[in-house]
């Protein structure tokens, strides 16, 4: 029986991890993925990690948050969780190879999974061309035309950096205004190669079977359409939580976040929630880190009390 089941090695997790060891806890970190950082292993390049002002790419920055959980000897387990459930005065929390793991608390920071868009074309030509993923892909579009889709911090900083690789890209976003920072949307207007699409959505994606050639896109006040020629897509369309595996009953917000107090616990005693898979305003690596550190330290002096 741990004193702590930490569900996902991103920097909710990982600093909850780092934290319970300080105070002595029995603590098991488990993540699905070989490697440390949920999402932060994607993005090429975090300039408001505060402490870092020469900034840092996300594969880097993960890559530290691992060797700082492996300095505190952290226990950690590569593993699938299909369930978890409270039985016999514990939680019980069963792997993809049957184990069953018990604690007396658990803590959710598995983070989110990217948001598809679900237009034809989609599944067909991931892999073919549609990415989600700028830091893994780019490199394959050297000198050709890119299309991105999404308005908000990941678009706005990940097309930075395909504008190193590409020689066009079309930025398609829904609305004319966008979610990202300011700071980016400046630094975006200074790239006159970049042609801005605002007010479209996506509606299809074509090819030749082997390989994206357009998209086709549609202008949300007129309905005109149209078709873009590209070699590749990038769509950064946000996240979602992903709750399947909870077999209690936790209430969520009415996008499935999951609810907790100030403590980072939620209305089921002993499971707490940290980092994006939380419901809150603001969802950026050191909120993240900051709710891990917030539900270790409630989770110890729950464990002393
Ligand atoms: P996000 O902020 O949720 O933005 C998603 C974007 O995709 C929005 O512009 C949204 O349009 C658009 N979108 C959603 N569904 C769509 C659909 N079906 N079709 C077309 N467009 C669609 O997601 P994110 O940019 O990945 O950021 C997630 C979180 O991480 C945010 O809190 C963000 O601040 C943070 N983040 C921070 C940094 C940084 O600080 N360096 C970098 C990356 C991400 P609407 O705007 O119309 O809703």
């Amino acid at each position: 029986m741990h004193d702590l089941i930490i569900i996902g090695a991103g920097p909710g997790g990982i600093s909850a991890a780092i934290y319970a060891k300080r105070y002595n806890l029995d603590v098991l970190l488990i993540e699905k993925e070989m490697l440390f950082g949920g999402k932060v292993l994607y993005p090429h390049w975090i300039e408001n990690f505060i402490g870092i002002p020469e900034g840092i790419s996300g594969a880097e920055l993960s890559d530290r948050l691992q060797k700082h959980a492996i300095s505190f000897q952290v226990p950690f387990k590569h593993a699938q969780i299909v369930a978890l459930e409270y039985s016999n005065n514990s939680f019980q929390v069963m792997l993809s190879n049957q184990e069953t793991i018990k604690s007396k608390t658990v803590l959710l920071a598995n983070g989110t999974t990217e948001r598809l868009l679900n237009i034809p074309g989609e599944k067909e030509y991931k892999g073919k061309g549609v990415s989600y993923c700028a830091t893994c892909d780019a490199p394959f579009f050297k000198n050709k035309t890119l299309a991105v889709i999404g308005g908000g911090d990941s678009a706005l900083a990940e097309i930075l950096y395909l504008t190193e690789f590409a020689s066009r890209i079309h930025l398609i976003h829904r609305r004319k205004e966008f979610r990202g920072s300011e700071h980016l949307v400046n630094k975006l207007n200074q790239h006159p190669s970049l042609q801005q699409w605002l007010g479209y959505t996506a509606k299809e994606i074509h090819g030749n079977n082997d390989q994206i050639q357009s998209i086709f896109v549609e202008n949300t006040q007129s309905n005109k359409t149209e078709s873009i020629p590209v070699d590749g897509l990038f769509i950064f369309a946000g996240y979602e939580p992903d709750t399947s595996f909870l077999k209690l009953s936790v209430p969520k917000d009415e996008k499935g976040y999951i609810l907790t107090n100030e403590e980072m616990e939620t209305t089921v005693p002993g499971l707490y929630a940290a980092g994006d898979i939380r419901s809150k305003s603001f969802r950026q690596i050191i909120t993240a880190l900051s709710d891990g550190a917030t539900a270790a330290h409630a989770i110890r002096n729950k464990l002393k009390s």
